[in-house]
């Protein structure tokens, strides 16, 4: 008699993950830069959050900076898609750099509301990671109006001038649950607190946490595939844990996955940060294949279908359509 037959290893594959059309469009401006201008072209910083994509871009001759004053006068250079502040903008104009804007479009509209709110004497509680380049790109636009809050914590803390008139805005790629939580806490402390006028957190960011939370509770493990200092892909691990994931893990390869972490273990989830190719994705499929977990199940919640257009100095076609 059988004793110990094993659960049946399997894979929910999580739906959406992966690439954003920010990020989608981000990745082929640098390569179209490239083609257009030839190399080297000079990114200031990583152009989205991913080990892989920009050392793959360096193979093509992109150069990745840190500021616009490590760049040779008169050279091309490409803004992320987390956005820039109007200094750096004027930092590349004074070295007469032929910029190309890749800020993804939902960041600018985040830049726009900050603008307007702060013309209007709002103060700005700006909800987001101190140092992320997309919060320094936010808050250079209205530094004198934004205050940083970073997590729910520093809403029970934060000092705001009592007769401001208030809003909140936020990084795109937070945890939908803890900005409520930190909204939540900071409109207690400040009833006049006013709401963005559309969501700040992406859409991209909103639809993987909504794939990972149905994964999560059916998962002994959740794998994302994503770079450590990409902020939507590690807000998926909490995500899944807080959602019942017995364990989770983020890897850049699927060389990082140990054999430890599936001991045990049935159900594997699986899921990737917005800045990941599905490449990569396909090699955890592959490796975990090899490990028992051929069945592979789709959970999908969302579809998505949102494209954006090039960075206008880079579009070729003449109707310059958005
Ligand atoms: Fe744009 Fe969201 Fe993608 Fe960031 S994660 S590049 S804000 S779509």
């Amino acid at each position: 008699v059988a004793t110990d037959v094993a659960a049946p290893r399997r894979i929910l594959l999580a739906a959406p993950r992966g690439y954003c059309a920010g990020v989608d469009r981000a990745v082929i401006a640098v390569e179209k830069a490239l083609e257009q201008y030839g190399a080297p072209v000079y990114v200031r910083k990583q152009i989205v959050h991913n080990v892989h994509v920009v050392g793959e871009l360096e193979k093509q001759g992109a150069i990745f900076v840190d500021e616009v004053d490590e760049v040779p006068r008169g050279s091309h250079i490409v803004f992320s898609a987390h956005g820039v502040s109007p200094a750096v903008v004027q930092g590349a104009a004074d070295r007469e750099l032929a910029a190309i804007d890749a800020t993804c479009p939902l960041v600018t509209k985040v830049h726009r509301e900050a603008v307007r709110f702060a013309k209007q004497d709002y103060r700005i509680l700006l909800i987001g990671h101190a140092g992320h380049e997309e919060v320094e790109g936010t808050m250079g636009h209205a530094p004198e109006r934004t205050i940083l809050i970073g997590t729910p914590e520093e809403a029970d803390t934060v000092e705001v001038p009592e007769a401001d008139s208030l809003i909140w805005l936020s990084q795109t790629t937070l945890s939908v649950d803890e900005t409520m939580e930190t909204v939540r806490r900071l409109r207690s402390r400040f009833p006049h607190l006013q709401d963005p006028p559309s969501d700040d957190i992406c859409y991209a960011t909103q639809n993987r946490q909504v794939a990972i939370k149905k994964v999560a509770p059916d998962a002994d493990l959740v794998i994302v595939v994503g770079s450590a200092n990409s902020s939507n892909s590690v807000r998926l691990v909490e995500v899944a844990l807080e959602y019942g994931a017995k364990a989770a893990y983020r890897v850049d390869y699927a060389s990082e996955i140990k054999q430890e972490w599936l001991d045990g273990v049935a159900t594997v989830g699986v899921t990737s940060g917005a800045s990941v190719p599905e490449v990569l994705v396909e090699q955890v499929l592959a490796d975990l294949a090899d490990a028992g977990f051929a069945d592979v199940e789709v959970v999908k919640t969302a579809e998505e279908d949102l494209l954006f257009s090039l960075p206008k100095e880079l579009r070729t076609d003449r109707s310059g359509n958005q």
